[in-house]
């Protein structure tokens, strides 16, 4: 049996009519410009994230993007983030001329070491960004109190972590000076398309970020800031606005999913046997619902490259993210890094593999997966 690592086709196919209603509506419209669904759609994920303000937007990355604009960095800045990430992260900082400086991450939530923090911050820091990767929440507590006592703003990438709960139940966007969420369609709250969107409790950040969005233009015509085209697609946001109603059920069972997982590995006796590490949801407790929302399962595993290989060939869908921490990628030799310099984060990449956590996915196909990954190990 294939599994795959993520199945739109079955994650649509009962939304299609109220997709395709709601296509059909904007289209008649010919509202395609922001508009009153993509208002509706920032009140509404605003709220789900416990904050006040949306400003959709083209992408996750012009999330970031338009973020770090806002705050005003540029050349001679510095912002701290983590070398294991997907590349937007650090990409944009680069993008306005500011110097990505890298923070080792936990081994454990794969998240930026927080301990770490401090010894890196210069009088150039502007900002950090956290990430929560793959759905849990980086340590804000910390990261929050660093921010305050040296006066830098946090920006959250919570692409992969949309109403993700930290330790108090406070979710992902809620913390930072700002959150970014990208609605790329392998997230697990995704549009047809691009899409993103940037979150904030300040309403002077939330206006100058709606400003940014439309190339700095207020009143129409007149700039007195430049900014660009980051506006979501309206046609985005009347499917996301579809989509929003059934994301705390495909939480809940990419939630299941994870338990089930949990159970089949120690049955299968890999994780005793060391071959298999399985995710920590390291924020579980009785009142955090959210503890972890499983954008992706990721193991840590024996022989890596060789199980990757073994599960292409069985038809079971795996990806690895990411191979390459930002320290080593070609396009950052001139940060001046080398091997070594971020051993958690190199170990990490070498080491870990995601594999198919879908909320579609069937407890047979999960038994598939771990009897193809427990033949691997013999
Ligand atoms: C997906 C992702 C982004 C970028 O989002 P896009 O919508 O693809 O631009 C940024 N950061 C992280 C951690 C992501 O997973």
């Amino acid at each position: 049996m294939a599994v795959p690592l993520l199945d739109l086709n079955a994650h649509h196919e009962p939304l299609k009519q109220e997709i395709l209603a709601a296509l059909e509506k904007t289209f008649r419209s010919n509202a395609f410009i922001l508009g009153p669904d993509v208002g509706k759609l920032e009140e509404r994920v605003a709220a789900y994230c416990q904050a006040m303000y949306g400003i959709g937007v083209t992408s996750g990355t012009d999330a970031l993007l338009l973020a770090l604009m806002a705050l005003g960095v540029g050349p001679e800045d510095e912002v701290v983030t983590t070398p294991y990430s997907f590349f937007a992260t650090a990409g944009v900082i680069v993008r306005l001329g500011a110097k990505p400086v890298l923070v080792d991450i936990d081994p454990t939530t794969y998240n930026i070491d927080p301990a770490k923090i401090t010894s890196v911050l210069t009088d150039k820091t502007k900002a950090i960004i956290p990430v929560h990767l793959y759905g849990q929440c980086a340590d804000m507590a910390p990261i929050m109190d660093i921010a305050k006592r040296h006066n830098l703003s946090v920006i959250e990438d919570a692409a992969q972590a949309i109403g993700s709960e930290h330790r108090d139940g406070r979710r992902a966007c809620s913390m930072g000076t700002i959150g970014c969420l990208s609605f790329f369609p392998s997230k697990n709250l995704g549009c047809l398309g691009d899409g993103g969107m940037a979150i904030t409790n300040d309403s002077e950040l939330a206006e100058r970020m709606r400003i940014l969005r439309v190339h700095g233009s207020k009143p129409k015509y007149y700039h007195k800031v430049i900014g660009g085209n980051f506006r979501l697609d309206t046609i985005q946001a009347a499917v996301l606005n579809v989509k929003l109603n059934y994301l705390d059920g495909w939480t809940k069972r990419r939630q299941e999913n994870a338990e089930r997982y949990e159970l089949l590995f120690r049955q299968s006796g890999l994780v005793e046997r060391g071959k298999v590490r399985l995710p920590e949801a390291v924020y579980r407790s009785e009142g955090v619902k959210h503890y972890h929302i499983y954008n992706q399962f990721v193991l840590r595993v024996e022989r890596r490259d060789a199980l990757m290989e073994h599960l292409k060939q069985k038809g079971i869908g795996a990806e690895i993210y990411y191979p390459v921490p930002f320290h080593l990628q070609e396009c950052f030799q001139c940060l001046g890094h080398k091997k070594g310099d971020f051993p958690e984060s190199e170990r990490a990449a070498n080491e870990t593999i995601a594999i198919p956590i879908y909320p579609e996915l069937t407890p047979a196909q999960q038994m598939e997966v771990v009897e193809v990954i427990t033949a691997f190990y013999g």
